[in-house]
């Protein structure tokens, strides 16, 4: 038997602790699990750096194309005092990319 190749558990005390009351993009209220930047699907990391709370509104933008992966980048890059550069490549790397 083998192992499922993407199977993970998920850090839920990493997620409750990017969890905020209020959204890092718009500023308003957020009581909604915070958004993975890269994908839980895609391999992204239940990590504070692929972290951002955003509100249902903003959410629903997000996943729908209408605010850019960039921008959250730029936000948690700011939070974690990372360039948006060195954010992009610790997510590549918590995938298993080798950047
Ligand atoms: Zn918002
Ligand atoms: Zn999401």
């Amino acid at each position: 038997m083998q192992l499922a190749k993407h199977k993970r558990i998920r850090d839920r005390k990493a997620i409750q602790a990017a969890r905020k009351n209020y959204c890092e993009y718009c500023g308003a209220y957020a009581d909604i699990e915070p958004h993975h930047v890269f994908t839980v699907g895609a391999g992204g990391g239940d990590v504070s750096y692929n972290l951002v709370q955003l509100c249902t509104r903003c959410h629903i933008g997000v996943h729908a194309g209408k605010i850019e992966r960039e921008e959250l980048l730029a936000i948690i890059a700011k939070r974690e005092g990372m360039t948006e550069e060195e954010t992009y490549r610790m997510n590549r790397r918590a995938m298993g990319y080798n950047v």
